[in-house]
C-alpha cells in the first residue's frame, strides 16, 4: 500500500507482512506506476534500499539486497545437481533469477516462463541492474505465458536438470496461487529429468505457517528428498523461505568444499553465497510462527 504517512517520513512504503504487522519505508522517487493485464507494477527509488520493484504493493526486489534473495534461490540447487545443462525459471520478471541461473557454465539452456510481458519490458528499461542483459544471452528462451499452462502443455518431457519457481508469494495475488499445488508439483517433476532439482520462494514461515505448511505438504506429496532453507531478507522485513525438492539430489548433503569447488569450476561469482553459508543453510531450523493467519 502506497501512501504519504504525513509525519516527518515524506511518502512511504507500507507493506503488510503479515494480517497484524506491516513494513514501512521510505520513498525517494516515483519512478513508475502501471497497471499491467495482471498486477500493479511500481519502480521505486527507496532511501534504504535503492530501485525496487513493487507489485501489488508488495516489495519484490532492491537494488542493495537483491542478490541475498536471488544467490540463495538459485544456487544451492544448481550447485548439487553435477552436471546442470536445462534450467527452467517460472516467474523471475526482474530477470536476476535468470542471471544467476546463467552465471554456471554448464548451463546451455535457459528457459524463463512469466506471465506479465508488460512488466519484463519495464524490468529491461528501468531494472537493468538486475537483469545484467541476461534477457539477451544466447542461452536464454524468454517465453511470456501461464507457468502453470506452459508446464502443463509440454508435460510429460523429462527435459530439465533445474527448475526455479520465483513466483510472487503463495499468500499473495491469485496469479500465482496454483503454482504452489499438489498438481502442478506433480507436473512439474514430470518436465524434470529423473536426477533433476527443483526449488521454490516459500514466503515467510513465521507469518503465514498454515500456507506455509500446506506448501511444503504439496511438495512432500510429489518427492522423496526435500529441504527447507531461509535467509533473512533486509528490504522484505522478513526471512524468505525456500524449499528444495528431488527424487536423487540431496543438497544437505553437499559439503563446503564441495559447494565452493563446483562455483569455481563452473567460475561462477557471487556475492554472499558461497560453501559455508550452503553448509548454514540446511543446518537451520525452520520456524513455524503461530500468528493467526488471515
Ligand atoms: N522475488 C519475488 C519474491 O520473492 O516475492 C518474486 C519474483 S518475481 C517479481 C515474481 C514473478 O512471478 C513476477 O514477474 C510475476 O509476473 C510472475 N508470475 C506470477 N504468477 C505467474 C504465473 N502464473 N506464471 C508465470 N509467472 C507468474
Amino acid at each position: 500500500m502506497m501512501g504519504d504517512v504525513g509525519l516527518k517520513y515524506g511518502p512511504v512504503i507500507f507493506e503488510g507482512v503479515s494480517p497484524n504487522a506491516a513494513f514501512m519505508t521510505r520513498v525517494k522517487r516515483f519512478i513508475l506506476t502501471a497497471r499491467t493485464k495482471y498486477q500493479e507494477v511500481q519502480i521505486l527509488e527507496l532511501y534504504e534500499y535503492g530501485r525496487a520493484l513493487v507489485l501489488d504493493g508488495y516489495i519484490q526486489s532492491t537494488e542493495n539486497d537483491e542478490f541475498i534473495y536471488h544467490e540463495s534461490l538459485v544456487h544451492p540447487i544448481t550447485v548439487t545437481h553435477p552436471h546442470p545443462k536445462k534450467a527452467l525459471i517460472i516467474g523471475g520478471g526482474e530477470g536476476a533469477t535468470l542471471r544467476e541461473i546463467l552465471k554456471h557454465s554448464s548451463i546451455d539452456e535457459a528457459v524463463m516462463v512469466d506471465i506479465d510481458g508488460e512488466l519484463i519490458e519495464f524490468a529491461k528499461k528501468y531494472l537493468d541492474f538486475m537483469h545484467q542483459g541476461s534477457f539477451n544471452d544466447p542461452r536464454s528462451k524468454l517465453l511470456i505465458e501461464d507457468g502453470y499452462k506452459y508446464v502443463k502443455d509440454i508435460a510429460p518431457r523429462k527435459y530439465f536438470d533445474v527448475v526455479v519457481l520465483d513466483l510472487t508469494d503463495p499468500y499473495g495475488p491469485e496469479i500465482s496461487r496454483k503454482l504452489y499445488s499438489k498438481e502442478f508439483y506433480a507436473m512439474v517433476k514430470s518436465v524434470m529429468k529423473d536426477d533433476g532439482i527443483m526449488v521454490t520462494q516459500a514466503g515467510n514461515s513465521f507469518f503465514y505457517p498454515r500456507t506455509y505448511a500446506r506448501v511444503l505438504e504439496n511438495i512432500k506429496a510429489n518427492f522423496s528428498i526435500v529441504r527447507e532453507y531461509w535467509v533473512w531478507i533486509p528490504s522484505f522485513g522478513y526471512a524468505c523461505n525456500f524449499i528444495a525438492a528431488s527424487d536423487t539430489l540431496d543438497p544437505a548433503l553437499m559439503s563446503e568444499d564441495e559447494v565452493n569447488s563446483r562455483l569455481k569450476s563452473r567460475n561462477v561469482e557471487t556475492k554472499f553465497y558461497d560453501g559455508a553459508l550452503h553448509v548454514s543453510f540446511f543446518k537451520g531450523k525452520v520456524l513455524l510462527g503461530k500468528v493467526p493467519e488471515e
